[in-house]
């Protein structure tokens, strides 16, 4: 049986391990993916222990995202757009990063019903997970997007990074997310905020009572699966999906890259959220 697994510290809550077995399993693909603990300091070392191995790839989690970057031979392009690595191939030697996650989002965003082709999008949040999904939306044509930041100073850098036109920067205050939430088609929040285990909570989320009737909002945060923001927003009558659908997509995109193979999306989709819903 060949080797995957997925790297990060902490570990023990992710949720990779099931999801990947059960698509291994439905594939019928002869591997295994287990999950190790590996500290911020000891990715390089890692590598070497996983080639030494015989590890086919892995994916990445904090703290390991960025490391991955200067360490990998080569980078796909999301990889090198997004500075930040989420899978590794390992092959004759070499070290291959790539990066799902931004594949995986519009993936689940299409999924959901929620095109942002033409749509004035509000992103909350411009952490990681943000640049992946800005890159995105830009690149699947939405028409304007504002990310909004507790950190302006992030949310400006995170704009002239991706330097493409229609993008704002903004910060995180009621008034400032009542007056974009009003001309916004999409919200989608990229911030851990409602998050099990997360510090902070949204302290108001009245601005959501701005947005137009036909808004979706879709939250990357799928523990909870329905998070205060979600909760209030179906309440509301709109669109709503959490981060589950690309948590499966980028655990597919990846297989797909580990594997060299073209599976079938909806019996990979549909075998991960079967083996989750035992264990979540
Ligand atoms: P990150 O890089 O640490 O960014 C966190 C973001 O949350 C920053 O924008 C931060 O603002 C904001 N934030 C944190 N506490 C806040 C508070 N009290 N008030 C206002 N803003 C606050 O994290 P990340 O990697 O981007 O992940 C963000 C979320 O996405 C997490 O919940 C993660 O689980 C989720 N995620 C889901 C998937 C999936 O597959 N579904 C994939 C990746 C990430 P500042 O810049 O001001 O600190």
């Amino acid at each position: 049986m060949r080797k995957l697994c997925v790297i990060g510290d902490p570990i023990g809550h992710s949720l990779s391990p099931v999801i990947q077995n059960a698509m291994i399993q439905a594939a019928g693909l002869d591997y295994v993916y287990d999950a190790r603990r590996v500290t911020g300091e000891d990715t390089a070392c890692w590598l070497k222990q996983a080639v030494a191995e015989g590890y086919v790839g892995f994916n990445a989690t904090m703290p390991h995202k960025e490391n991955l970057v200067a360490l990998a031979d080569e980078l796909s392009e999301d990889a090198a757009l997004f500075r930040s690595v989420n899978t590794v191939r390992l092959k004759d030697g070499r070290v291959y990063g790539h990066n799902t996650d931004g594949a995986g989002f519009i993936r689940a965003l299409r999924e959901a019903d929620m095109d942002p082709a033409g749509k004035t999008v509000l992103v909350l949040g411009a952490g990681g997970a943000a640049k992946a999904v800005v890159y995105k939306l830009v690149e699947a044509g939405a028409a304007h997007v504002t990310v909004a930041n507790r950190t302006v100073k992030r949310a400006g850098g995170l704009c002239s990074q991706i330097g493409a036109k229609g993008l704002t920067a903004c910060g995180f205050s009621r008034e400032t997310l009542c007056r974009h939430a009003s001309t916004s088609q999409l919200v989608v929040n990229c911030t851990s905020l409602g998050m099990t285990g997360a510090r902070g909570q949204f302290e108001d989320l009245s601005f959501l009572e701005e947005l137009n009737p036909g808004a979706g909002v879709f939250d990357l945060i799928y523990n909870p699966a329905q998070t205060p923001l979600l909760a209030k927003a179906q309440g509301l009558g709109h669109k709503v999906a959490n981060g589950l659908g690309m948590l499966i997509w980028q655990a597919l995109f990846a297989l797909e890259i580990f594997t060299e193979t073209k599976l079938d999306g909806a019996v990979m989709a549909a075998a991960a959220r079967q083996a989750l819903e035992a264990v979540v």
